[in-house]
């Protein structure tokens, strides 16, 4: 039979009616010098040394940027130790010890509205450049590269769509802060000299459609803004499949939405944005989902960037009675990495750590029902993608076009023979590079 489904269970009740926790005090925090984006770095503090809230400690270097770390706590500097980051690596992160002090960096200075609203395009890039902000949804790519295109843009669009199961993380923010979240689609839409802007939200999550609705009438009634109700399939959150349903507008591999007059946003980054102009403040804390069945009480933490997952685990009751084996998802279960360690660090782009009992499921062979054909959103083959992987065959995996693959997940979960499609689809892409 086949099952052509773009619907996934999503488990958000486990964690989204509650009202999130602040963890903003761990006795330390591991910051991370490496990341997904960023291989080598410079550090500029020592063990012993005293650091502010919001100092820069170090440069991240990436291919083609720059990235200032900043310290997100008040402390000592501690060593360097390998802890994993959110792509399932281990790589270098600094301890700082906290002082339980909060004592700010002197640059950490709100900026009065009428200096803002005097700001070029330029200034708002130099502003987010400085502070390293990135995409928090779990791109990681650098926020000021996009502020700063030249490309004329119609609408600025916040992705708060949130399609992966089990997050809510987005969703807590908007209902606990939307002023954050509104104002920062406000800044953005003034450095781009863009008078339209939109909310994207699941179709669902009514209570966020009213609470932004209201906060922008009566908070900002001059500001253009819709939000816009879409589908509650998977990827809905997808950028591309966001714009399709939002505006209409098919944008083709490859091509920026920028090209379209275009351009998209999480909802952490815009509330990063709120905080990098107004208080020139940089990630150092963000809101978390740490869920699964594995966890006693599943919620949602304001966390404090730098903070041990194993910490939040206690804080959530621990783990459930007579679990023998445990596998740790950093991310969405559709698209995060699995591991099997939780020793983990929320760093400023881990949106959510799932942890689930590990049930091993036994490989069928394909029974070529065309289910995961049928749901694959970008419209290629991945079971025939899969047996060209088994066959070594280059050739073939690039006339299925396996490059346009988002890696989504989706081919796996409807697998009738519970195939692990997607892995083969993702050795592909990188066999033909
Ligand atoms: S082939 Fe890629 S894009 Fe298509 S369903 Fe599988 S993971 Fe998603
Ligand atoms: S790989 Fe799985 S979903 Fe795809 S055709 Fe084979 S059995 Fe069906």
């Amino acid at each position: 039979m086949i099952k052509k489904s773009r619907k996934v269970r999503d488990y958000k009740a486990l964690t989204k009616a509650l009202p999130s926790q602040r963890y903003v005090d761990p006795e330390s925090v591991y910051i991370h010098l490496q990341n997904g984006r960023c291989k080598t770095y410079e550090l500029n503090v020592t063990p012993g040394q005293h650091v502010k809230l919001g100092e820069v400690i170090g440069t991240r270097f990436g291919g083609f940027f720059e990235q200032p770390i900043h310290a997100t706590i008040s402390g000592v500097v501690g060593e360097v130790s390998k802890k994993f980051h959110r792509t399932g690596r281990k790589v270098d992160c600094v301890e700082i010890r906290n002082d339980f002090k909060d004592t700010y960096h002197e640059s950490i200075v709100d900026r009065p509205d009428h200096i803002i609203e005097e700001f070029t395009q330029d200034d708002f890039v130099e502003i987010v450049k400085s502070k390293s902000l990135v995409g928090l949804g779990g791109s990681g790519f650098p926020t000021y590269i996009k502020l700063a295109t030249k490309d004329k843009i119609d609408t600025v669009v916040i992705n708060a769509v949130e399609c992966e199961p089990y997050l809510s993380s987005d969703y807590r923010l908007i209902l606990e802060h939307p002023g954050r979240v509104i104002t920062g689609l406000k800044y953005i839409m003034q450095a781009l000299g863009t008078k339209k802007g939109m909310i994207a939200i699941k179709s669902e999550k009514d209570p966020l459609y009213q609470v932004l609705t209201q906060v922008l009438n009566v908070r900002f009634p001059e500001l253009d803004v819709e939000v816009v109700k879409l589908g509650n399939h998977y990827p809905q959150g997808w950028e591309i499949e966001m714009f399709r349903w939002a505006l209409n507008i098919d944008i083709p591999h490859g091509v920026l939405p920028m090209k379209y007059g275009v351009i998209g946003f999480n909802v952490s980054t815009a509330a990063g944005v709120f905080d990098a102009v107004k208080h020139n403040l940089p990630v150092v804390k963000r809101y978390f989902t740490l869920t699964g069945d594995a966890i006693k009480f599943p919620q949602n933490y304001r966390v404090r960037v730098g903070a041990s997952v194993r910490e939040l685990i206690k804080l959530s009751d621990g783990y459930k009675d007579g679990l023998d084996e445990l596998l740790v998802v950093m991310g969405g279960p559709m698209m995060g990495t699995s591991m099997t360690s939780d020793d983990v660090i929320v760093s400023k782009t881990t949106t959510s750590v799932i942890i689930l009992k590990n049930v091993e499921y036994k490989e069928e062979p394909c029974v070529r029902c065309g289910s995961c054909v049928y749901s694959c959103p970008v419209r290629i083959e991945p079971v025939q993608i899969m047996n060209a992987v088994k066959r070594n065959d280059k050739e073939v995996m690039k006339g299925l076009e396996a490059f346009k693959c988002i890696e989504c997940g989706l081919c796996t979960y409807v697998c009738t023979s519970k195939i692990h499609v997607t892995d083969y689809v993702r050795k592909a892409k990188k066999l033909i590079g």
